[in-house]
């Protein structure tokens, strides 16, 4: 027999054996891989194919070759659809292929093989089979039918589409499974550029080279699961814990550069995607939606961190944590860096907080926040030897403004005088309500002199003009009760003589600021000039200046 026929017989005959065995391998192995059984089957076919090719061409007489044609396409037509199932299972997407699915992809094999068996009533898959002239061996030649085109489309396709998810599966897999899948690719494209070298006619004797090469490929799968522990599915089994996971993961290498990401990652990063594997992760970020604190990126590599990410909606926090991963050995493999969105958290304890320090009606501190802040700075000006004043505030004849207008108009009242003190407080002053239309006020770094002045102004600016409700024009004034801090005296000690200066304001006709000590001269003895003297704007009190000016009276 020519050398040529017999290697390629012994090539199939060895295809067919390793098919058989790795059939048997992949049957008997314990996995996980919700694939195997397809792939047992798709080596059983792959058998059938490759020992009904080496038969064939073993052959002496045309009825032999046909009979051996018969069993090649009982396992022939299937093989590419199996191997598309295999893939499918291998990239997770089984889910794609209920069982109904499944066996749609192979009706078309199975319609192939009965054409096949049936072939001399119709002659659908070959039109004619003759032995060829001057070749050594007795060799058959094969007029195309219809369907011979259609299974060989299918089977074309079959593979190209396998070739396709395997190839968007390797963008977006760790690079540790690439190898596996690479693997899978390498498998399914040898058949098919093989079929392209037959198609060519570029083998001795035009002999489908397809059998022979099924045998490589069966190496590759045997490889494969021997080596990388393919179809073990632990790739698909931890990609599928990733994405199935609410937090975002973004897994990088040593480098710094994007190795993966997860499904949430990419939903709370939208910018992410495949294109950025093996990327830069730092310099993938755009900054312009970070926060400039974050702009570093030192979140990447820092344990925990809260970082603000502006999207066209809204500021979302996302909290971010990053580990380093090392190898058994120690070797430092890279980090993964798990996001989670905790914007609706850091909304609600926003909330809570602004419930828990402000007054609901004016929005400016409440009375227990107020206190802690006013502690703080007391103690902080103490300690830094600067000056600090504090002073309380209440509307003059409130009851009679609730009264007769109703407790809608004194609400509106009260955020009126809220907004007036609003005007001429500082940032590091603290402004609180400390009662129903009694305010408080601490102004730390300020003399007495600069306090008085400030509360001169807000009492003027209330007394200047009636305040136009629906109801309307209402006089409001207010009495102001000032004191100076000394060293080491408490915030209680400051209210208590603050709370009598504003008495004495009240005694002495209200709409007036009044100075703890000032009228027994044990504080202040001397005499704070009045900004307001003159001005003769009060509804009912006596004159503001007068109120100050009266130090000692
Ligand atoms: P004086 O000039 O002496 O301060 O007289 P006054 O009428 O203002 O007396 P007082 O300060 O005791 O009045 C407090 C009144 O404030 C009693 C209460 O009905 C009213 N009040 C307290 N809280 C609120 C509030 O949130 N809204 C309204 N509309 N009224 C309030
Ligand atoms: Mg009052
Ligand atoms: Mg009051």
């Amino acid at each position: 027999m020519n050398t040529a026929f017999s290697t390629f017989i012994v090539l199939f005959a060895i295809s067919g054996v390793l098919s058989i065995l790795l059939a048997l391998y992949a049957g008997f192995q314990k996995t996980r891989f919700s694939g195997m059984r397809w792939f047992v089957l798709m080596s059983a076919a792959t058998a059938l194919y490759t020992f009904g090719s080496s038969f064939e061409l073993a052959s002496t007489s045309l009825r032999e070759i046909k009979f051996w044609i018969s069993i090649e396409y009982l396992g022939l037509p299937f093989i590419s659809a199996l191997n598309l199932i295999v893939v499918l299972h291998y990239i997770g997407r089984e889910k794609m292929l209920a069982s109904r699915k499944t066996v749609l992809l192979l009706i078309l094999p199975a319609i192939t093989t009965l054409l096949m068996l049936t072939n001399d009533r119709h002659g659908l898959v070959y039109q004619g089979i003759q032995l060829r002239e001057g070749t050594p061996w007795p060799l058959a030649d094969i007029t195309m039918g219809l369907w011979y085109v259609v299974n060989g489309s299918y089977t074309l396709g079959c593979g190209l589409v396998g070739m396709w998810l395997l190839a968007r599966h390797m963008r977006q897999t760790l690079n540790v499974y690439r190898k596996q899948t690479a693997t899978m690719f390498v498998g399914l494209l040898l058949p098919i550029g093989a079929s392209l070298v037959y198609v060519l006619n570029l083998t001795p004797f035009h002999i489908d080279p397809v059998p022979a090469v099924m045998s490589l490929t069966n190496i590759l799968y045997c490889w494969a699961i021997l080596s990388a522990g393919m179809l073990t599915s632990t790739s698909v089994i931890r990609e599928n814990i990733l994405d199935s996971m609410r937090d975002g993961v973004i897994v990088i290498d040593p480098a710094g550069r994007i190795a993966d990401y997860n499904k949430a990652a990419s939903q709370l990063f939208p910018f992410l995607n495949a294109e950025l594997i093996g990327e830069n992760a730092a310099a993938s970020f755009p900054r312009e939606r970070l926060h400039g604190r974050d702009a570093d990126m030192s979140f990447l590599e820092d344990d925990d961190r809260q970082i603000e990410w502006m999207t066209d909606l809204g500021t979302h926090y996302y909290r971010i944590r990053s580990t380093p991963v090392y190898r058994r050995g120690g070797a430092f493999t890279g980090r993964t860096v798990v996001v989670l969105d905790v914007t609706e958290n850091v909304l609600l304890h926003r909330k809570l907080e602004r419930l828990a320090t402000h007054d609901g009606l004016t929005q400016i501190y409440n009375r227990a926040y107020f206190v802690e802040r006013s502690e703080d700075l007391v103690e902080e000006t103490r300690r830094a030897g600067r000056p600090l004043c504090f002073a309380l505030l209440d509307i003059d004849r409130f009851k009679s403004i609730n009264d007769g207008f109703g407790h809608d108009v004194g609400d509106l009242v009260i955020r009126h005088v809220v907004h007036a003190c609003k005007i001429y407080l500082g940032d590091r002053d603290v402004f609180g309500r400390y009662g129903g239309e009694e305010f408080a006020l601490c102004l730390p770094d300020r003399t007495i002199e600069e306090a008085y002045g400030l509360l001169e102004c807000v009492r003027r600016e209330l007394a200047s003009g009636p305040l136009m409700t629906e109801s309307g024009p209402i006089g409001v004034t207010a009495s102001f009760g000032l004191v100076e801090a000394r060293p080491g005296e408490p915030l209680g000690a400051l209210t208590k003589m603050a709370d009598q200066a504003m008495y004495r304001a009240k005694r002495s006709g209200r709409n007036a600021v009044r100075i703890a000590g000032e009228d027994d001269g044990t504080r202040h003895a001397t005499r704070i000039s009045s900004p307001a003297a003159g001005f003769g704007e009060e509804p009912g009190g006596s004159g503001a200046g007068s109120a100050v000016g009266a130090a000692g009276a």
